[in-house]
């Protein structure tokens, strides 16, 4: 049974039709019929630079998945049974929670980033600085389980938007908890990072949470409150684990290298509901092939289920040139940094996702197919 259908539940009733053909049953839930994607909107993050819409029961037939639409509360591991909303209880082998995040204002008074810098305040904000009309403007986040790249693309687009305007003086500050900018990557690629801000005159407080946005002042912990016309804030995130689930505070559930999930039997947890800190589709992927795999050798398909070691990628876009951000966090090897070009051929910066990849391919062709066969009827 996989719970939930985002990119992380999608990619595991994949890679499970692939690696466990014939061998499991595959039963998925979700309360949409739909998965619907839509690039978060900075830049190019996702590599497809438009949104669709997927209805589950294709994907059911394009993998001989049984759909539900219904969610799932909670588990009774002893019993091995989910407990759906609709009060259905569905008896389980194997169970993989892939239920994603949920995203929660994080910072009162400033306006949030819920994904789309072209929409509601924010993009208010950037046409404000556009016309010149804001002298500072703070781009922040909230300590804990966060997305950390997009604050970086949102400052280098305000930059990027100075540039075009009246307002080519306006001071743009990052405000971060973390103590080196994007050390999630590593030390090497923090380094980097803190020398690209600077060349490109974005100002940098480390080391601060951001409390709340009041009369021109942005409160912070610890240190003084900084003077701003306007501050975005990303959301703060919280896992979306079932009762009977062990989480943590926050609601992110802790997994071990094949996303099994620590004192459960044979349950699973992929993706952004997974305590792992870097929230990302690659990563999502990631960590369902793995699940996927250790399931596929338990009902015999004779593979060795590898460990989840990934390399986290990101890419920044700088005055129209693309930065790429790679690194395992702790610096292993010490390999971790930022270069003019993808190191792994030129499909690294975007998307990697073994079987999510090519079903986003082969439906954007399916639709322009559709879209083409229309227009010649
Ligand atoms: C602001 C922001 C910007 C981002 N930008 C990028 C980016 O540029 N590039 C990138 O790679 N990643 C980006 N991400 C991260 C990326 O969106 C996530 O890592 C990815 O979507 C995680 O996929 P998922 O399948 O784990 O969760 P989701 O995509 O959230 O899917 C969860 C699914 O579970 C279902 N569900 C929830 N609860 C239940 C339940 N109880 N029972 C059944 N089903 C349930 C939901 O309906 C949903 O379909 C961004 C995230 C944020 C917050």
């Amino acid at each position: 049974v996989i719970v939930g259908a985002g990119v992380a539940g999608i990619e595991a009733v994949l890679a499970l039709g692939d690696f466990a053909a014939g061998r499991v049953d595959l039963h998925l839930c979700d309360p949409r019929h739909e998965f619907a994607y839509r690039p978060f909107a900075v830049a190019e993050p996702y590599g497809v630079a438009r949104s669709f819409r997927y209805e589950l029961r294709k994907l059911g037939e394009r993998c001989a998945a049984s759909i539900q639409a219904d969610a799932i509360v909670a588990v009774d591991p002893e019993r091995r049974l989910a407990i759906a909303e609709s009060g259905e209880k569905l008896s389980y082998d194997e169970l993989i929670f892939a239920t994603g995040a949920r995203m929660r204002w994080a910072v009162a008074g400033a306006a949030t980033f819920w994904g789309a810098a072209d929409e509601g305040e924010v993009s208010e904000i950037l046409a404000r600085l556009r016309a010149g009309e804001l002298g500072h403007v703070v781009f922040t986040m909230p300590a804990g389980h966060g997305w950390v790249l997009p604050l970086y693309e949102l400052a280098l687009l305000a930059v990027a938007e100075r540039g075009q305007s009246a307002g080519e003086d306006a001071r743009i500050t990052v405000v971060t908890p973390e103590s080196a900018p994007l050390e999630i990557f590593g030390t090497g690629a923090a380094k980097q990072a803190r020398a690209l801000l600077e060349q490109l005159g974005v100002e940098l407080v480390t080391g601060v949470r951001p409390v709340r946005f009041e009369r021109g002042r942005l409160i912070v912990d610890p240190g003084d409150a900084i003077e701003a016309d306007a501050v975005v804030a990303l959301p703060h995130l919280e896992g979306g684990a079932p009762d009977g689930v062990p989480r943590d505070r926050d609601g992110f559930i802790a997994t071990d290298a094949h996303s099994r999930v620590a004192g459960l039997e044979d349950v699973y947890a992929v993706g952004d509901v997974s305590d792992f800190p870097f929230k990302q589709v690659s990563i999502a992927a990631e960590q369902a092939d793995v699940a996927a795999e250790a399931i596929a050798a338990k009902a015999g398909a004779g593979i060795e289920p590898r460990r989840f070691a990934p390399v986290l990628r990101g890419v920044l876009w700088a005055g129209g040139e693309a930065h790429y951000l790679h690194g395992r966090g702790d610096d292993r090897n010490g390999d971790s940094g930022i270069s003019a070009g993808p190191d792994e051929g030129p499909s690294a910066s975007r998307v990697k996702a073994r079987y999510f990849s090519p079903l986003v391919d082969a439906i954007v062709r399916e639709e322009a197919d559709l879209t083409a066969s229309a227009q010649t009827a």
